[in-house]
């Protein structure tokens, strides 16, 4: 398979087939690294989401009661397709989103650890049984698929966070519609026909291009029975709110303000490389990037010293050169509204250690150069909105108490990491700090795929994580069956009685 990059209208892929479908509203998808059009992606409205889900409620009959090796058989040949074909969607992932192309494969290496996951369908699937659990009676249960799901996910990880999804729900039993960000629609298209290849029958998998009119036409769909949501906390609100008010089970992971806490003794060096890394990879573009540093006492002035020196020597480019280190944000909206928080953060006295808006970057596209404040307070908008770009805050605090009770108080409570040589301060931060999410010496700690993800708080609404084991309970609903023969029918007792196994 190989992509056509002047491919100028993306469309829908509906039930196998690709579609224009009949709305006629489409969106402009950017190259960032060049700020010209990529392509335009057409925009569901409730007819073509329709198509979609029948497309997909169709197809559900035949493939819940696909066996588990076929469905497992399924999985293994989409895995090494996907596998193959890593560098042609790192690519295209790069032209649409930005990012640089090694990143982009990172985040499809972690996507393809959840398609492993999901390849042990059968393990994770087995019920329970119990025997004699009253004279004669026998007891068991287990999981059945729950018909058509669908996933919303947004622009930073376009593959990565759909594939949190649909290789578990696939796996599971269930038929998909996948609502990507329209601002980086190719990827999902891309899969769709890796699945194809694969031998996953026609409508399982679909894919609906749209926006907010797609969306809410899948939220209020009476034959869609599962809604997985990631992206920025209002909409992953509403989402719960709305698919929970018409009888869907719903998953709505929401936005981030992450915490790293660094301690007096914890490696200087190691710590700024791994904060720079956190802070400006994908340019700040990730729910797991470290957007405030906490230094605990004197650590403060030294690594300030050495992640501003290190922030002014990254190599900001198009993600398609293979020297950039970090590409562009990925809309001009986006890159005016960083640069805006940049502003804010300079009248309101934070440090500006390192102003992006000053630094040398190429210009034509989407981009913003790295930037570090110093001195920052809790009232500052810089610290109080997620601002999703390359913007690091430093925030001082003098002891690990402060710390913790600073991360407490956040509304958003994705992930928090912590810098540290003492086993005790780590483990007091793992067992009191309230987010979803905990790094020691790790600044990303986005969990393996037979972990869950997930936040607490206002970062993630529902009461599942995605993937993992709760990936699995999450697309299934159990049945518990009791089971009687009796040697004897005639002669078994009858009761009146609620029956009890005394
Ligand atoms: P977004 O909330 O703007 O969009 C996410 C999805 O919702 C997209 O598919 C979009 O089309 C749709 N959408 C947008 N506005 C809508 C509306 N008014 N009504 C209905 N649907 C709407 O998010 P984004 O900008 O694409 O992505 C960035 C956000 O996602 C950040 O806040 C980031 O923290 C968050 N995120 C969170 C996680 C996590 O695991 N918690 C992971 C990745 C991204």
């Amino acid at each position: 398979m190989s992509i056509d990059t002047s491919l100028r209208t993306i469309e829908h892929l509906i039930g196998g087939e690709a579609t224009a479908g009949d709305s006629t509203r489409t969106s402009v998808v950017w190259d960032p690294a060049t700020g010209e059009e990529h392509a335009q992606v057409v925009l569901a409205d409730p007819r073509d989401v329709d198509r979609a889900v029948k497309a997909a409620q169709q197809a559900f009959p035949e493939w819940s009661e696909a066996s588990l090796a076929r469905r497992s058989k399924v999985m293994f040949a989409f895995r090494e397709l996907l596998d193959s074909h890593i560098d042609e969607l790192a690519r295209l992932i790069a032209s649409e989103h930005g990012k640089v192309v090694e990143d982009a494969k990172g985040e499809i290496s972690r996507g393809l650890e959840v398609v492993e996951f999901a390849c042990g369908l059968p393990q994770m699937l087995k019920g329970d049984y119990s025997e004699q659990v009253s004279g004669g009676v026998d007891a068991h249960s287990f999981r059945q698929p729950l018909g058509v799901c669908v996933g919303i996910t947004p622009f930073n990880f376009p593959a990565m966070v759909p594939m949190w999804m649909h290789p578990m729900a696939i796996a599971a039993g269930n038929s998909f519609v996948l609502k990507p960000s329209e601002r980086d629609p190719s990827a999902s298209n891309f899969v769709a026909e890796l699945y194809r290849e694969a031998g996953l029958p026609d409508g399982v998998f679909n894919v609906a291009h749209g926006d907010k009119v797609a969306v809410d036409a899948l939220l209020d769909h009476p034959d869609v029975a599962a809604v997985s949501f990631v992206g920025s906390t209002p909409i992953a609100r509403y989402v719960h709110e709305r698919a929970s008010a018409t009888g869907k089970r719903v998953q709505a992971l929401g936005g981030a303000k992450n915490h790293a806490v660094v301690m007096p003794d914890a490696d200087l060096e190691y710590t700024a490389d791994q904060l720079i890394a956190a802070g400006f990879g994908s340019a700040g573009q990730r729910c797991m990037a470290i957007s405030v540093v906490v230094t605990v006492g004197e650590v403060a002035d030294p690594l300030m010293e050495r992640v501003a020196a290190k922030a002014r020597e990254i190599k900001v480019g198009p993600g398609l050169d293979p020297s950039s280190e970090m590409g562009p944000v990925v809309t001009a909206q986006a890159r005016d509204r960083i640069e805006d928080y940049i502003g804010q953060g300079v009248n309101a006295g934070a440090d500006a250690r390192v102003d992006g808006r000053e630094l040398d970057v190429p210009t034509g596209g989407f981009f913003v150069g790295p930037t570090l404040f110093d001195r920052v307070t809790t009232d500052m908008s810089i610290y109080t909105d997620e601002i999703f770009g390359p913007v690091l805050c430093a925030i001082r605090v003098d002891s690990l108490d402060e710390a913790i009770a600073l991360i407490n108080r956040g509304s958003f409570a994705n992930g928090a990491a912590i810098f540290t040589s003492s086993g005790q301060a780590a483990r007091r931060f793992e067992r009191e700090v309230q987010v979803g999410m905990i790094g020691v010496n790790v600044p990303i700690p986005v969990p393996m795929a037979y972990y869950s993800f997930g936040g607490w708080k206002d970062s993630l609404f529902g009461d599942h994580h995605i993937h993992g084991a709760e990936g699995f309970r999450f697309y299934t609903r159990a049945k518990a069956v009791t089971t009687r023969w009796p040697e004897d029918p005639a002669a078994a007792s009858r009761t009146l009685h609620f029956p009890t196994s005394r």
